[in-house]
């Protein structure tokens, strides 16, 4: 199927408005120019109500692990401890950052369960620069308790590093009020710009424990601060600029439709697909508890009995809809949907439509339409 008829649907990266792809094809200019200083001054501006912060903000010419590995890199010295609470992939990836930099303490729980935050503070009370977490674990389709973790480490003095790639701009993200002193997003994400840049916020406690040629030299947060106060307001090296008009002209639809009402949205359509799952007797695969939530963003699914991985996206790939599969040990056994960005209700129910054909011809269901009606109600309502 012709790539321009594809649905994409997976947590990132997201379908792009054409606005945007637009924006991306205009001419070249010079990165220390007074036209570039105006569109990255700009885009702080906005980020940083995303971000829901005073904190100072930069955008690095990355993917959201080059915004990670930043904030450990930056913060963390060879005989330094971090805490890494993880429940899935990219929680592991910050202790992997950690144990590269300095010494990770991880306090893992099995993917798609609760923290269980005893166990936190308890690590903390051992002595920590710092502690990771990421907010919303795409792998495993949850939002897990920042606010808590937050209160945390401010009770042990510690710094506050939260990965809100796939939750910045789709789930409530409060990085003041949950003393969050890194916080980072990736522009594939809930704001719907192609790959290529991280955003991240730093706190003043941050920016103070960051060391000049300590941690990486092209993730070096301190000089990213340092250029983003010049006049015209720069990045140290040559940034993805088509990638800034990109962020620029999404941003601006962002706040046209407002960034809460954005979020609302998300919510709305992943609770179709919730809604749509149940119709369908899929089982979710998180499982939140109390301290933590389902996504907005993404929707994780176990593989319903009688059908392989290859079939169910396979086939809905070969109808024109992609949509993700697990990772690492997920593997084969759970699917996801994403609903980020610029993501509509349309998309919603042609996907499910979608995947009610495959599940069809499969043999796993014998008539089509329950999910399709669910998930519509559920959004409409
Ligand atoms: N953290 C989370 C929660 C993610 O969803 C992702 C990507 O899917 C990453 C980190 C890694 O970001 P990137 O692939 O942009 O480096």
């Amino acid at each position: 199927m012709d790539i321009e008829d594809t649905l994409l649907m997976i947590p990132g990266p997201v379908k792009v408005a054409s606005r945007v792809l637009r924006a991306m094809s205009k001419p070249m200019i010079s990165h220390r120019s007074a036209d570039f200083g105006n569109i990255y001054e700009d885009c702080i501006l906005l980020i940083k109500e995303l971000f829901d912060t005073e904190n100072d903000v930069v955008v690095l010419s990355g993917s959201g692990t080059c915004g990670m590995e930043a904030a450990v890199g930056g913060i963390i010295r060879k005989d330094e401890k971090i805490v890494t609470v993880t429940n899935g992939k990219f929680g592991e990836r910050f202790t992997e950052l950690g144990d590269r930099y300095g010494t990770a303490i991880p306090l893992a729980f099995p993917w798609g369960t609760s923290f269980d935050l005893d166990r936190v503070e308890a690590a903390l009370e051992e002595g920590a620069k710092a502690v990771a977490m990421v907010h919303n674990e795409t792998s495993v389709g949850m939002i897990n308790p920042a606010k808590e973790v937050g209160e945390l480490a401010r009770k042990h003095d510690a710094l506050f590093i939260v990965d809100g790639i796939s939750s910045v701009g789709g789930n409530e993200f409060l990085t003041d009020g949950w003393n969050i002193d890194i916080a980072i997003t990736g522009s594939q994400k809930c704001i719907a710009v192609p790959p290529g840049l991280a955003m991240v916020s730093v706190s003043k406690k941050a920016e103070e424990m960051l060391e000049d040629g300590k941690g990486g030299y092209y993730t070096d947060l301190k000089a990213h601060l340092k250029s983003a106060r010049k006049s015209p307001c720069q990045t140290p090296y040559t940034p993805a600029v088509s990638l800034f008009y990109a962020l620029q002209e999404a941003l601006h639809m962002a706040a046209e439709d407002g960034f809460p009402e954005r979020r609302k949205r998300m919510g709305r359509l992943a609770e179709g697909v919730r809604q749509a799952a149940a119709a369908l007797e899929i089982e979710l695969f998180p499982q939140p508890g109390q301290r933590s939530a389902y996504s907005n963003t993404v929707t994780a699914m176990k593989m319903p009995q009688g059908i392989s991985d290859d079939q169910l996206r396979g086939g809905m790939r070969k109808r024109g809809v992609v949509v993700s599969g697990g990772q690492a040990d997920l593997k084969g056994k759970i699917f996801r949907i994403g609903t980020m960005g610029v993501c509509t209700e349309s998309d919603v129910l042609r996907t499910i439509q979608t995947l009610e054909l495959v599940l069809e011809k499969e043999g796993v269901i014998s008539s089509l339409g329950a999910g399709v009606e669910a998930a519509s109600k559920s959004i409409d309502a």
